[in-house]
């Protein structure tokens, strides 16, 4: 059993972690946000108060942070990552970044010794607490077979795509549907709220039909709940959009479909709606639609 480090104990990290450490793992965390790892040290993972010290005590670690930005804020600076790992250091990276982006980390780590794995996932919370999330692994092969039953204690999906990047690719060609699939549910619930047809039949007819998906059927239940508790925040899908725009535009390839996807979401974040569910894009339509506002939200944005 390998020392693990922890790093990001947010909505998917918490579980992840949880996963890692009753696979028998010798855990030690770190979260930025103090609070969100006591949960973790009840589960017997030690507690630690740097990046810095979650490197000292460990062989290989993961981070689940929220976007590039958050990556390079825990390896740098004296109380960072690097400050405190030596040569040899592995970092499983499963935050959704774009492809440059986890080159241009891996160059860093290099510099100073780490290799990268990214390891982006597919699959919300529920999948995180059941350790049954899908993994899209970009990087050296020899790591991930060397990590494979790591990854296994988080996710049952296990798939090596190729070499750095690739996992990211992946997962941004994949995550597309999501923002695709949710911006369509809204524009549908919309307009037959609008058109006078009650919220729970249009559901139940969605769910009845062929198109559904286990997505889908998630989110019908928000909209007919009016619960837009977050599983995956507006504002991480509308990251995820922006990032698959500007791999698109790398690659030479049109996404008008996510452009408007991305406009629409982008929209609902300056509207207040980032931290709610995905689905809360139903919000900012039935709103736009003159269906009044249908849940808070925070004004000015997030
Ligand atoms: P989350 O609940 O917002 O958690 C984000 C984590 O990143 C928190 O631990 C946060 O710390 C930390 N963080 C962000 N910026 C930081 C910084 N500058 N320095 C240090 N820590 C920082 O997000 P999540 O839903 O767990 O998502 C994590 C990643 O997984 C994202 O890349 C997301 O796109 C991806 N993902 C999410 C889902 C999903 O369904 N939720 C599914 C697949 C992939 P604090 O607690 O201090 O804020």
């Amino acid at each position: 059993m390998a020392r693990v480090g922890f790093i990001g104990l947010g909505l998917m990290g918490a579980p992840m972690a949880a996963n890692v450490a009753r696979g028998g793992h010798s855990l030690t965390v770190y979260n930025r946000t103090p609070a969100k790892a006591q949960a973790l040290g009840e589960l017997g993972a030690r507690v630690v108060a740097s990046p810095r010290a979650v490197a000292q005590a460990s062989e290989v670690v993961i981070t689940m942070l929220t976007d590039a930005e958050g990556v390079r804020a825990v390896l740098d600076g004296p109380e960072g990552l690097l400050a405190g790992g030596h040569p040899g250091h592995v970092l499983i990276d499963m935050s959704t970044i774009s492809p440059e982006q986890a080159i241009d980390v891996a160059g860093h780590l290099a510099a100073h010794g780490w290799e990268l794995l990214e390891a982006p996932v597919f699959g919300s919370t529920g999948p995180a607490q059941e350790g049954t999330l899908g993994i899209m692994v970009g990087g050296e092969r020899r790591l991930f077979d060397r990590h494979r039953a790591l990854l296994a204690c988080m996710g049952k999906h296990l798939f090596y795509m190729g070499p750095q990047g690739a996992g990211a690719t992946t997962k941004l060609a994949f995550n597309l549907l999501v923002g695709a699939q949710v911006a369509s549910l809204a524009e549908c619930m919309t307009l037959a709220a609008k058109g006078g047809i009650e919220l729970q039949t249009m559901g139940e007819i969605v769910l009845a039909s062929g198109v559904v998906s286990n997505l889908l059927q998630r989110k019908v239940g928000n909209i007919t709940a009016q619960d837009y508790t977050p599983a995956f925040p507006l504002k991480h899908m509308n990251k995820d959009l922006g990032l698959m725009i500007e791999t698109g535009h790398a690659l030479g390839v049109a996404l008008p479909v996510t452009a408007a996807a991305h406009q629409l979401f982008s929209a609902a974040q300056a509207c207040g709606y980032g931290d709610q569910d995905a689905i809360a894009i139903y919000c900012l339509l039935a709103e736009l639609s003159g269906l009044g506002k249908s849940t808070p939200r925070e004004e000015g944005g997030t």
